[in-house]
């Protein structure tokens, strides 16, 4: 799937996310009917949030990650040092207090690439419903040509998944430092850890709420570095993905993996959940289920 393609789905996508208006809410999950590419309509309970069809989900046990070594020239961030601000962002999620344990996900490969190429094709590949053959996520920043329609959006986080299984099977994140002043150091309007913590809750499958707060508030605010995430936030990353996930799935054995397996002026941080269902993979890459 070619970049504009993906660009112009992720538009769609976004619109389909960030016209309801949202109200209180503890967490929201990601669920097959939220993508565009759905038949089924989402039905909506008082908090704007899907009740129908089923929720999606990493079913491995880790996500990997390629960050753009090129960085933010536009704002001054390197690669580098966008992929450490990843890696923090991603560990407050990993680390949320479920209880008996911690969420059965985490960061698994994370490394600088520098390849526009790869970058290219990992950014346009869906990936299969397996957990060994995922697309590798992508981290990249914008710095010109970014989404027209969605210019006020700070970021954008592109899901796609199986249509039959909602297993995601990739995702990337796109941050707009072309008409937002991101920074390292939350000097700036917006602070990359604070930006990338919300968009890592949509990468895990969590949608946006109408609560300031938690980190999956619609709108940007800055978070704690140390303690960014709210009781309900780390709630929503404990259901998802249990303490003992793979547990039931293995038969008892932890080590088992499953093997089945805006448009908006105040949308500052968007998600947008992209489904690419079995047609189009027929067409386009051959099913493999
Ligand atoms: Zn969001």
């Amino acid at each position: 799937m070619g970049r504009a393609i993906a660009r112009l789905l992720a538009i769609v996508g976004l619109v389909g996310v960030w016209l309801a208006p949202r109200s209180a809410a503890a967490f929201c999950r990601t669920r097959l009917c939220d993508s565009p590419s759905s038949t089924v309509k989402c039905e909506r309970d008082a908090n704007k949030c899907a009740t129908n069809t089923l929720p999606v989900y990493w079913p491995g046990p880790s996500v990997d990650f390629l960050v753009d070594a090129r960085g933010s020239e536009r704002r001054g961030i390197s690669g580098q040092a966008a992929l450490l601000t990843m890696e923090r962002a991603f560990a407050n999620w990993t680390a949320a207090d479920c209880g008996p344990g911690s969420p059965t996900i985490a960061l698994g490969g994370l490394s600088l690439e520098s390849d526009e190429s790869a970058l290219q094709q990992a950014l346009g590949t869906p990936g299969t419903d397996e957990p060994a053959d995922q697309n590798v996520s992508v981290l990249t920043f914008v710095d010109d040509d970014w989404y027209p329609r969605s210019a006020s959006a700070v970021a954008i986080t592109t899901t796609t998944w199986g249509l039959q299984t909602a297993r995601i099977r990739g995702t990337d994140i796109e941050v707009n430092s072309e008409n937002r002043a991101v920074s390292l150091t939350g000097d700036g309007e917006y602070d990359l850890f604070s930006v990338l913590t919300h968009e890592v809750g949509h990468v895990l499958g969590l949608s946006d709420v109408n609560d300031p707060q938690t980190v999956m508030y619609y709108r940007y605010q800055a978070r704690d570095a140390e303690h960014p995430l709210a009781v309900d936030d780390e709630q929503g990353a404990c259901t998802i993905y249990p303490p003992d996930r793979f547990d039931k799935e293995g038969g008892g054995c932890a080590c088992s993996v499953p093997r089945h397996g805006p448009a908006a002026e105040t949308a500052w941080l968007s998600v947008t959940v992209m489904v690419l269902g079995f047609g189009f993979r027929r067409r386009s890459r051959g099913a493999r289920n």
